[in-house]
């Protein structure tokens, strides 16, 4: 997978390069906005992440003029702005995600994984091992045995199944989960998680759902 980076802060730049590239990426950097969008525009990347605040060109121009040519290409948008109407305007103008700075790199990473895999949102029936999740009826089952759930907590697993065997924060499921204003309420991710490991792991011998200490959260079939 090929991704571009359009950074102009030096330190950061290097941070998302070295990270990228540690886990297997192969990573062009654009230091403005108009060497970003000429990049972009000639080779076809898996995914960009590009800056809002630019030199030349800023990010959110450089991302309508993406659009605008017709490219779907994944992006995400990282700002230092942290309100919500910023975000809005950044995924209006066709942003794929939004990433607020400072963040870490594991918060990064999981956000690009989640983007590149995408497609996964398309499918009717999702399914992890034992467990089904049918959106179509809005059913869930474990071992063909129906599992009730709240609406929040069926979105939550949703989400989760949605980026099976990736790890996702408790950020990211806020955002999808619950609406906007609620970010930095991340614990209540964890009361969430803990509702559905009594109703989805609790007497099965195998857990499907997994910390990633520090980070957030994984459904996975494999064993930790
Ligand atoms: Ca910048």
């Amino acid at each position: 997978m090929r991704i571009l980076v359009i950074e102009d802060e030096p330190k950061v730049a290097r941070t998302l390069v070295k990270g990228l590239e540690a886990d297997h990426f192969a990573v062009d950097l654009a230091g403005d906005g108009e060497e970003g969008l000429q990049l972009a525009t000639e080779i076809d990347y898996d995914g960009i992440i590009l800056d809002w605040n630019l030199p030349k060109l800023d990010g959110l121009t450089v991302l309508r003029k993406l659009r605008k040519s017709g490219s779907n290409m994944r992006i995400l948008l990282l700002s230092a702005r942290k309100d919500v109407s910023d975000r809005v305007c950044g995924l209006q103008a066709g942003a794929d995600d939004y990433l607020v700075k400072p963040f870490s790199f594991e918060e990064l990473l999981a956000r690009v994984h989640a983007l590149l895999r995408r497609p996964q949102e398309l499918l009717d029936k999702l399914s992890v091992e034992d467990l089904e999740l049918d959106r179509m009826r809005h059913m869930v089952t474990r071992g063909g045995k129906p599992i009730n759930l709240t609406q929040r907590e069926y979105a939550v697993l949703e989400y989760l199944m949605r980026n099976a065997g990736r790890t996702v924060t408790r950020t990211m499921v806020v955002e999808h989960v619950w609406n906007l204003g609620f970010e930095g309420l991340t614990n209540i991710v964890d009361v969430y998680i803990n509702y559905l490991r009594a109703k989805i792991d609790h007497g099965y011998e195998k857990p499907l759902i997994h910390t990633a200490r520090g980070v957030g959260y994984m459904l996975s079939s494999a064993s930790q």
